[in-house]
């Protein structure tokens, strides 16, 4: 089967090393494969999505020489095939409606065998099957885990109507018949969660690789809201310089020329 890749950003501000670093793995991933690499605009969450940085995103990729196969993916056009995937897990039994407000921690289960009375359905929640799920991830090996007992039941369907991610990403990596999932390694503890939607709704589990974090000084994640600085896009100098240093911190040393020619040279 041949390889499908692809990167999967959230349009909640623009582009930073992290990001950079994720789509320039994805996209060697891939092409190295000789593969696809597919793009998919992860705007499910509407109310965190920054207007216009979808659009800063997608044109700061291709300043840094990324080319993407086929037609843009954007979640918030596709509710309707989340629609169907949870109509699929209702037949099957594998979700219940839920009444209980936020909660911390494991979810108790409380609303697992019917509404309690006097409460209303709010949010979808996924029966967390109570066995350990493995996968072997291309870097980090053999990793094993049970959603019962680490998160309990999940939700699939939130409160305010709008479809998790876990949900949407499962169903658009099927539907986009993605064979391979190269990410940062903030979503490893996600990834138990969508085997087990993707077995429930009968589809093939991809190739894990969770690339390291690009952290900041103090050791923590860099991401768009504690204020990660966008990347350069204007002066192409600085352009090269950020690609190769994203490249550095995949582990690859090339020569600086043009972002282009330094991702073919990567290869
Ligand atoms: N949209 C997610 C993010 O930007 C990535 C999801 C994924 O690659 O599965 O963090």
């Amino acid at each position: 089967m041949s390889t499908v890749g692809r990167f999967a950003p959230s349009p909640t501000g623009p582009l930073h090393l992290g990001s950079l670093v994720a789509a320039v793995g994805s996209w060697l991933y891939a092409r190295r494969a000789g593969g696809r690499w597919l793009m998919r605009i992860e705007d499910v969450d509407t109310p965190r999505v920054v207007p216009g940085s979808a659009e800063e995103i997608l044109a700061a990729l291709t300043r840094y020489g990324l080319e993407w196969d086929g037609e843009i993916v954007w979640q918030s056009r596709r509710t309707r095939l989340y629609e169907d995937a949870l109509a699929t897990l209702r037949a099957r039994g594998f979700v219940y409606d839920c009444g209980c407000s936020r909660t911390d921690g494991v979810y108790p289960g409380t609303c697992r065998n019917g509404l309690p009375a006097g409460r209303e359905a709010r949010a979808v929640r996924f029966r967390a099957p109570d066995e350990v799920i493995a996968f072997d991830d291309v870097l980090h090996g053999r990793v094993e885990e049970n959603v019962a007992t680490s998160v309990g039941d999940f939700v699939v369907k939130r409160a305010d109507g709008l479809f998790a991610y876990q949900l949407a990403v499962v169903v658009d990596d099927a539907e986009q018949s993605v064979t391979q999932v190269v990410r940062g390694d903030d979503l490893l503890s996600s990834t138990a969660r969508q085997i087990a939607l993707q077995r429930a709704l009968g589809y093939a589990t991809p190739e894990y690789v969770h690339l390291p974090l690009v952290r900041n000084a103090d050791g923590e994640k860099l991401s768009k809201r504690d204020g990660a600085l966008p990347l350069p896009t204007l002066d192409e100098r600085r352009v090269v310089e950020t690609l190769a240093i994203a490249l550095r911190f995949l582990g690859i040393d090339v020569k600086e020329s043009t972002p282009r020619e330094m991702l073919e040279s990567a290869l």
